[in-house]
């Protein structure tokens, strides 16, 4: 099967008002079907966290790295803060969460998955204290906010970012400090010597080893939890299932290199959830080759993502979870495929080949420190300009995500990077991770607007 490599069609940009847009032009973006089982198997697995307690199963609340597979091996349930965070904006449930977490002290200027993961844990603790159950969603059973278990432990390893550092240690305190934590120190890889580059360098060969150590300890603390050796054998075979559905999984966004691409920043979007911290199993590893399947079919088939695309757009900054259909609607709306992502395409498992399962711990390590937010500035360009090059990239949409300083401090220096470099255009729209509130529609499409623009013009200018 050959890929079509060929530019998408250049024709100029037509201008409708935003009303006239939104009202008067049908969805033209089409999304695949696969990752509709990838929501029921998220669904499913939130439904299995929700009776965990019932269950008998020690419970851990970590937040950030994907530490999961350590703790599937350990026989525990996990709760990913950031995860349920999400989940909640994505089906606009956030608000009491929120509502709690305010409450309680925290303004709205506090990261908002931090904030709404704090309002469960004020609303799961409120739960313990009122009835004694330890299993949330006896205050209000209809509130899916409320239905977290209490956790047995928490830990905290998170990459890149102070407010992650500190937010475990937040809801320790919610919780009374009646419950342990154990936390990993997770250093940002600088990237500033001569030698240091993506992967490589000096800095990048000693650091995770420092890691590693620290997962060994880690790894301590919950046998002594748990009053259970840890099975060693489970983890590699987690690590097994981890590597082949992300081998799978990057295949597959490798094939939307072809123009008009197969599928979009958005699908992959929607495949967050099962890299990230589903059960490592036969099961993710389907799901990550029905994807695949789907993608190729439409490439032998000529089926496009977006209708009439016309420009390829990377898209930097935290998913907007309250607005992933609107978004995705909105960019094909102008004839937009939004491709590729720093938040999709380097994170979650996104170097198999760094795994080696008989003795998983370091490629681990390595894979915790290649946090998109975790690097500095130098190891950022490279990689935007890879991506840039690998996916015809003509513009760049920067979500300027209010509260979450980790992901929006370099971008504008990375936007002039890709002018600099490539002649890539951008624009900054504002928004935010989980607080709809931040959102702003008229900014988004006059910045956009105004790039497409921009970029008919040197496509004209080109053909001169
Ligand atoms: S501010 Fe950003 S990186 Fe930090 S915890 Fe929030 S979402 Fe994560």
């Amino acid at each position: 099967m050959s890929l079509d490599l060929e530019p998408p069609t250049r024709q100029p940009l037509e201008l409708l008002s935003t009303r006239d847009r939104t009202l008067a032009v049908p969805d033209k973006s089409n999304r695949l079907a696969t990752t509709k089982s990838g929501g029921k198997m998220v669904a499913q697995y939130w439904e299995n966290i929700f009776t965990a307690k019932e269950r008998g199963k020690h419970v851990v609340w970590y937040n950030g790295t994907a530490l999961n597979p350590i703790f599937q091996a350990a026989g525990l349930e996990w709760c990913h803060g950031e995860a349920f965070s999400a989940r909640l904006a994505a089906m606009h449930l956030e608000g009491p969460a929120q509502a709690a977490g305010e409450e309680y002290g925290y303004i709205g200027e506090l990261c908002s998955y931090a904030r709404t993961h704090l309002g469960c844990a004020v609303m799961t603790q409120k739960g313990i204290t009122e009835k004694q159950s330890g299993i949330v969603g006896m205050v209000d059973q209809d509130e899916l906010a409320a239905k977290l278990p209490s956790p047995d432990f928490f830990v905290n390893a998170y990459a890149g970012c102070s407010t992650g550092q500190q937010w475990d240690a937040m809801t320790y305190r919610v919780f009374g400090k009646e419950f342990p934590i154990f936390n990993v120190s997770l250093p940002m890889i600088w990237g500033n010597k001569p030698d240091a580059g993506y992967l490589r360098g000096k800095e990048w060969e000693t650091t995770p080893k420092y890691v590693e150590e620290q997962l060994k300890k880690l790894i301590e603390f919950i046998e002594y939890q748990t009053k259970k050796p840890f099975d060693w054998d489970a983890l590699s075979e987690n690590m097994y299932y981890i590597k082949r559905a992300s081998e799978l999984r990057l295949e597959a966004m490798a094939l939307c290199a072809a123009a008009p691409t197969p599928a979009t920043y958005w699908d992959w979007v929607a495949s967050i959830a099962p890299i990230n911290f589903l059960p490592a199993n036969q099961m993710l590893v389907d799901y990550f080759q029905a994807v695949k399947d789907e993608i190729q079919q439409r490439i032998i088939d000529n089926v496009s993502a977006v209708a009439n695309e016309r420009y390829r757009v990377y898209f930097d900054g935290i998913m907007n979870w309250n607005k992933l259909g609107w978004l995705t609607r909105k960019f094909a709306e102008f004839d937009v495929a939004v491709v590729a992502g720093r938040y999709t395409h380097d994170s979650f498992w996104q170097e198999p080949d760094l795994i080696d399962v008989d003795n998983p711990l370091l490629g681990m390590a390595q894979h915790y420190l290649i946090c998109p937010i975790n690097h500095g500035l130098k190891i950022m360009e490279e990689l935007l300009i890879k991506r840039c090059d690998e996916y015809g990239i003509d513009g760049i949409a920067f979500h300027s995500t209010r509260t979450c300083r980790a992901m929006t401090n370099p971008q504008h220096i990375l936007a002039k990077t890709a002018e600099r470099d490539r002649g890539i255009k951008s624009f900054f729209f504002e928004g935010d991770v989980a607080d709809a509130s931040f959102y702003k529609d008229d900014q988004l499409e006059s910045g956009l607007v105004a790039m497409l623009e921009t970029i008919d013009m040197q496509r004209a200018r080109a053909l001169v």
